[in-house]
């Protein structure tokens, strides 16, 4: 029997890299249904290929890009359109969309008993309770994708039982990290995308380069192994080749370690308990390994993320959906790389703290959304 699999996000980084994994073992897995959000040429070639019973687009106006679609597929289109690939059959939800836009989709899996291969980081920041609450009320597994989750995840396969004593998430510090810290304001988004070590989707880059990635991941090892915030670390590891550990009791260091790809967390995600050939591997020999502590005067904004997370209910929220409006910014060249840190602080000063029930979370995302572009009119 195939795994058939909901790939939600397929045109995305994340989303084209699970159709490799897929593609490489088509006796083991199915792609039944495909959700895009404006890539509607990329869709369009998806489509023809993969041959899905369903494929969303979320952004109806690209429609008309999307030609001649096979017999046996239906498309849908228009908001929310994610929603309705989740389907009946489906064994697994891979979950590859940035952002809030997420959230409903894991929650609508969860609510059709479907495990969730889960790479979106924003929706355990901002739903992290309801959602972990609501997978084990309905029995449903969420299987990290986040390389640092995944490898966490590994290092504790043979410690289940184990109670651990602290969990170290690497960080490999993004595109600035030797940059001068005087002249990160003059930094644009071109600069910001070039990632040293890893590929990734423009929003994600950016959050490595100003380490709000890191505190996402935080928020998110947190939910995932239920683990208190004073015993999740960060160290900066600039070469990414150790993708996080587990500290236990009797001082042992358990680590996940390979290539900077995601091909690899991807298909175990699939795969798992078994693994596969085919991501890229490493070679050790001649590799120097270094791990550091965080500069906090250089990554204000991790400091912010975690501040979010101690205040807890919608704060984290506010502060994820704030930046992805104040990076959407960025990457528009409409304001500089440390005019984002001012964003966040700014909106998270003026959220009222609230509780974190989906409703609060969708007038949280919309209110954060709102300031960020407020201010944004104003300044300029
Ligand atoms: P990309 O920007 O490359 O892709 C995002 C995907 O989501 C695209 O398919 C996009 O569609 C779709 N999308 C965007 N907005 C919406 C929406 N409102 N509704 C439905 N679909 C939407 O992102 P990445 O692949 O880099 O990242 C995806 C997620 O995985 C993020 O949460 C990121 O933090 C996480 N992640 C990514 C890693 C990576 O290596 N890329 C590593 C670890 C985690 P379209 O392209 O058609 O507009
Ligand atoms: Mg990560």
């Amino acid at each position: 029997m195939k795994l058939k699999i909901a790939l939600l996000g397929s045109t995305g980084s994340i989303g084209r890299q699970v159709v490799t994994c897929v593609e490489r073992y088509p006796e083991r897995y199915e792609i039944v249904s495909l959700s895009a959000c404006s890539n509607a040429a990329l869709l369009n070639e998806q489509i023809k290929r993969i041959k899905p019973r369903v494929a969303a687009l979320e952004n109806a106006e690209k429609a008309s890009l999307i030609g001649d679609i096979p017999d046996g597929t239906e498309l849908v289109t228009g908001e929310n359109s994610s929603l309705k690939a989740v389907l009946n059959d489906a064994d697994l939800v891979f979950v590859a969309i940035v952002g809030f836009a997420g959230l409903k989709c894991v929650l609508k899996a969860i609510e059709m008993k479907k495990n969730v291969a889960l790479a979106n980081k924003e929706t355990l920041v901002a739903g992290g309770e309801i959602v972990t609450r609501l997978a084990a009320e309905n029995g449903v597994e969420m299987i990290p994708v986040d390389s640092e989750h995944s490898a966490i995840w590994q290092s504790m396969y043979l410690n289940k039982n184990t109670s651990f004593k602290r969990l170290i998430i690497t960080a490999s510090g993004g595109a600035f990290r030797n940059v001068p810290i005087e002249e990160l304001k003059n930094l644009k988004a071109a600069e910001a995308l070039k990632h040293p070590n890893w590929s990734m989707g423009p929003k994600i880059t950016v959050d490595c380069a100003t380490m709000v990635n890191k505190g996402l991941e935080v928020i998110e090892a947190h939910w995932l192994f239920n683990c208190p915030y004073d015993k999740i670390d960060v160290l900066y590891h600039p070469e990414s080749i150790v993708h996080s550990l587990v500290e236990y009791d009797d001082g042992a260091l358990i680590a996940q370690m390979g290539y900077p790809s995601m091909e690899l967390p991807i298909s175990l995600a699939l795969s798992y308990p078994e693994r596969l050939a085919g991501p890229p591997r490493i070679d050790l020999v001649g590799k120097t390994l270094h791990f550091d502590e965080i500069d906090n005067k250089r990554y204000p904004c991790f400091s912010l993320v975690k501040d979010s997370a101690k205040a807890g209910g919608n704060m984290p929220c506010a502060l994820s959906s704030a930046n992805e409006e104040a990076v959407g910014l960025y990457l528009k060249d409409l304001i500089s790389f440390t005019e984002i840190y001012e964003y966040l602080s700014y909106a998270l000063d003026k959220t009222p703290l609230k509780g974190a029930d989906y409703q609060t979370l969708v007038e949280t995302d919309a209110a954060a959304r709102r300031l960020v572009k407020e201010r944004f009119s104003n300044k300029h």
